[in-house]
């Protein structure tokens, strides 16, 4: 096997970028230019605790790329989240947003705080002093945040407020992923587990094979992994296992989500208290367990960093879908890459929910909104033509996926700085 140094995830995206960058034969100067984030925003954000006594924390935004169109990406609420890793997840915007062929750029927000420990309260004010912090760089033109990993419609709802106080009018297109009553879009969702599903789907196709019947084990049962298990389930596959911070549960022929969801509504603390199937691991330590399963295809939908060598050792499956940011370390691609193992990658994979994003935007600036089956039915379009682009641009290529995506998305965001050219 090859053996790679560790390297932190800001390092792994730029070292890919660069990568890619020589593989086209880039000037240096260009690569540095697609490297670099475009401005990185840190802020300060003082509030009033419900006890009346006032806290700090801390707080970033990330304009990565904006050559193509408005910067786009989500703000996560998580206590481990910091500078680096908001940096390294714009990248992956800038480069999702290429790959998708969509008029958008790439950024990422993040305040450190794990939102489980504050009352709502507190985290509207968390959020509308994050929002009055960055506003000046917010603007349905200039940088439209969306939900991700702690944050949530009601979030998107806030910021939407928040910027739409300070210059005097409605300005919905501000975010994506709001609730639907302030023009957001449906379908959204569900959009990021259907681009996941999708995208197994049409690499499975490509290899003569159907989804129906696959054995798919999914690692986090939220947005992005409870949709992606839904929506293959209605398609066929079996859900074997499935994982989250209680723990793994399998069954081999097929876990009943039904009861999943029911057991989750009812205040049930995870999929392992949910009565169903059997828990073969508990805990946060329990999760990667779902790696090891025997199965076809594994969904990592949680968070980075999941899967390291020891995960990529035991791992069964022989197509991995990355639905989460960053899953993968890049030892553990190294090792799959060995065991033939073909891992679609996340800045393609995962693009379901910004492609969603990005037609939430479209009704917005029309005044218009498309019912459900059309918003579903134009993701679905726009991920298959991305899937064509970038599926082809492999097999030409003769690059493996993960590199192939990188260096379509750096190609895409190469041309658009050729095109305009360079100020002054
Ligand atoms: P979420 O908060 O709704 O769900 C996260 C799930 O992962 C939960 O089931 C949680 O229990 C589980 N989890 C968290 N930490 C874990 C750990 N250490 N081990 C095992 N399970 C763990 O988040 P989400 O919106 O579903 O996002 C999941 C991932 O997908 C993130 O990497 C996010 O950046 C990425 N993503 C999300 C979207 C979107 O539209 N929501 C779009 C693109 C990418």
């Amino acid at each position: 096997m090859t053996t790679t140094q560790h390297h932190s995830a800001l390092e792994a995206a730029e070292l890919r970028v660069r990568e890619a960058g020589r593989w086209l034969n880039l000037e240096d100067g260009l690569i540095d230019t697609i490297v670099a984030p475009r401005r990185i925003i840190e802020v300060s954000i003082p509030f009033r605790r419900d006890d009346g006594s006032r806290d700090l924390l801390h707080g970033w935004r990330v304009h990565h790329n904006t050559t193509r169109g408005p910067a786009k990406g989500g703000i996560r609420y998580h206590h481990e989240v910091n500078r680096d890793e908001v940096v390294a997840l714009a990248i992956g915007m800038s480069l999702k947003t290429a790959i998708a062929n969509l008029p958008l750029g790439g950024a990422k927000g993040g305040v450190c705080f794990d939102p489980k420990q504050y009352s709502a309260a507190e985290i509207e004010r968390i959020t509308r002093r994050y929002v009055s912090e960055i506003s000046s760089f917010l603007g349905p033109d200039r940088d439209v945040p969306a939900p991700d990993v702690g944050t949530n419609a009601q979030v998107m709802a806030w910021i939407m407020d928040q910027y739409s106080t300070g210059v005097g009018h409605a300005t919905p297109g501000v975010v994506t992923g709001k609730p639907i009553e302030l023009g957001g879009s449906l379908g959204r969702e569900s959009a990021t587990g259907r681009g996941v599903v999708e995208a197994a789907a049409l690499m499975l196709a490509k290899q003569g094979k159907d989804l129906a019947g696959q054995r798919i084990a999914i690692q986090g049962y939220g947005q992005v992994g409870m949709w992606a298990a839904r929506l293959a389930a209605a398609r066929g596959a079996l859900i074997v296992g499935i994982s989250d911070v209680s723990g793994t549960v399998h069954h081999a022929g097929g876990l009943d989500l039904a009861k999943i969801d029911a057991a989750i509504r009812d205040g049930a603390r995870g999929v392992c208290a949910a009565g169903v199937g059997d828990v073969v691991a508990r805990g946060l330590e329990g999760s990667p367990a779902v790696f090891a399963l025997d199965c076809d295809i594994v969904m990592p939908c949680a968070l980075g960093d999941a899967v390291h060598e020891k995960q990529a050792n035991e791992m069964k499956a022989r197509l991995v879908i990355e639905g989460a940011n960053g899953p993968l370390t890049p030892t553990a691609d190294l090792i799959l890459a060995d065991k033939g193992v073909t891992v679609i990658p996340d800045v393609y994979a995962n693009a379901g929910g910004v492609t969603c994003s990005y037609l939430e935007q479209c009704q917005n600036f029309a005044h218009l909104s498309w019912d459900e089956d059309q918003v579903n039915a134009r993701v679905i379009d726009l991920m298959r033509s991305a899937f064509e682009r970038f599926h082809s641009f492999a097999t030409e290529s003769r690059l493996p996926y993960r590199l192939a995506a990188t260096v379509l998305g750096v190609k895409t965001i190469a041309d658009s700085h050729r095109m305009r050219g360079l100020h002054p």
